[in-house]
């Protein structure tokens, strides 16, 4: 199968949009570091454009821009067109969490002099990934009669930042000798906080921390009841002499999330309802209230049949509907050629990749899209000049992932997974390629506009 470079073929004005659009992809993934930060931009964003909120709404007709915000940390944006329906509905479907790490419902403890949160990762990371790099705190802190704080340390150009420490490699005889499972335990993943004591207390610098925080209006009781996300310090960058490439936090899977909610914003001409379904906890499995798994995507459609006073069931609409599930897929990351299956990988710069299979070994946990699903995919994105590539995650027997699909291919929508290429997926800071970001949006706008 041809893997094209889309720099090669782009004319100047093509490889000049691209890039345009990946400045605006950058500030967005920089600034909304968070699913709740995600979740109240592009609600804002939305709002300028004339989205209104449904729960407020008593009637939906064609024309109208929608949305619905589950619990601040979940959101579904949608554009009724003039089919209904339940005769057919196009959902894009896209994470808004992202690898970290959380601080514990306790975290804070003094050591030598040094006050440590303790944290607890979140998602599938490489643990030494995340020593010694300057990090930044999101914290929503929840008192008992219910006032939010929220709390921002480390992305403003003045703010403090924060770190997890390393043994210096003189002293790491012993340290270098284990495997990288051992030698970084998760328990070892403490950020350091603070070092001036306040005054003789058996606690000093803690004492004085918490002075600190206190100005925050936050005390050590509240912080059981909040939600910190540790992350990256630092803006998304441009990576390379030619620019060509962006490295930054997030990407998995904001890349995709980030091009769709555009592609959605951006078409008008709507016939068929299109709908941005963001949602929380991909991560860590997809089993919570905010999560693919949540009744709330079933619940958004009743209510929509509803307020469209439509007389058709859920099963209709499901039915007749077409998904794409938008996550990242790897790229051939041409130092570690061993992992991967030279034929079917992935390359950077040859655009979106449609995946078959998320699945390793016996294609577990994959949810396999029909070949006459694939191919009215291929029909599309062709006649509307998509850059795109087939892809498989890596070797067979190297591992797998697995995606958000499952959970709409299970409601009898067809579903597929197309995304952006991603090296370095789950560091810190992962890379993507602008061609490759920008032949996303075009995938998904062609879906969008889909007979
Ligand atoms: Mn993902
Ligand atoms: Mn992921």
């Amino acid at each position: 199968m041809l893997k094209t470079n889309a720099w090669k073929l782009w004319k100047q004005e093509e490889k000049e949009k691209a890039f345009s659009f990946s400045e605006e992809y950058k500030k967005f993934i920089s600034e909304n570091k968070t699913e709740r930060k995600f979740v109240n931009k592009s609600v804002e964003l939305a709002k300028k454009t004339g989205f209104q909120d449904i729960t407020a709404m008593e009637k939906i007709v064609p024309g109208d821009s929608i949305f619905k915000i589950n619990k601040n940390k979940q959101v579904i944006f949608g554009k009724i067109g003039e089919v209904p329906i339940e005769e057919g509905a196009r959902f894009i479907v896209a994470h808004i969490d992202a690898p970290r790490l959380d601080l514990k419902p306790n975290p804070v403890y003094e050591d030598e002099g040094i006050v440590f949160f303790k944290t607890h990762y979140y998602g599938g990371i490489k643990k030494y990934h995340w020593l010694t790099i300057p990090l930044a705190l999101y914290g929503t802190v929840v008192s008992k009669t219910g006032e939010i704080k929220m709390i921002e340390i480390g992305d403003k150009t003045d703010d403090p930042v924060f770190t997890i420490t390393d043994l210096l490699p003189h002293l790491s005889r012993d340290q270098v000798k284990k495997t990288i499972e051992e030698g970084f335990p998760g328990e070892n993943l403490n950020i350091v906080a603070a070092t001036i004591p306040m005054e003789d207390d058996k606690e000093p610098v803690k004492k004085n921390l918490f002075s600190i925080l206190g100005q925050y209006g936050v005390n050590e009781e509240d912080l059981i009841s909040s939600e910190f996300e540790v992350v990256p310090a630092g803006v998304a960058r441009d990576l390379g002499f030619d620019r060509s490439l962006i490295l930054g936090y997030g990407q998995d899977d904001r890349v995709c999330s980030y091009t769709s909610f555009r592609a959605l914003i951006d078409s008008s001409e709507v016939k068929r309802s299109m709908f941005c379904v963001f949602v929380d906890q991909e991560e860590i499995g997809s089993y919570g209230s905010t999560s693919a798994q949540s009744a709330f995507f079933q619940f958004f459609i009743e209510e929509l049949l509803e307020k469209t006073k439509s007389k058709k069931s859920l099963r209709d609409v499901f039915e007749n509907s077409r998904a794409i599930s938008a996550d990242v897929s790897s790229l051939l990351d041409p130092g570690y050629k061993e992992a991967y299956d030279l034929r079917n990988a992935a390359r950077i710069g040859c655009g979106a990749c449609v995946e078959r299979t998320t699945g390793g070994r016996g294609k577990a946990g994959s949810t396999e899209p029909t070949a006459e699903y694939i191919a009215w995919i291929r029909k599309i994105f062709d006649e509307n000049n998509v850059h795109w590539q087939p892809s498989e995650l890596g070797k067979i027997e190297q591992g797998g992932g697995g995606t958000v699909a499952t959970f709409f291919a299970r409601l009898n929508i067809q579903t597929i997974d197309c995304g952006t290429g991603v090296i370095s997926m789950h560091a810190p800071f992962e890379v993507t390629s602008k061609a490759d970001v920008y032949s996303t949006y075009n995938a998904y706008k062609a879906f969008y506009s889909a007979e």
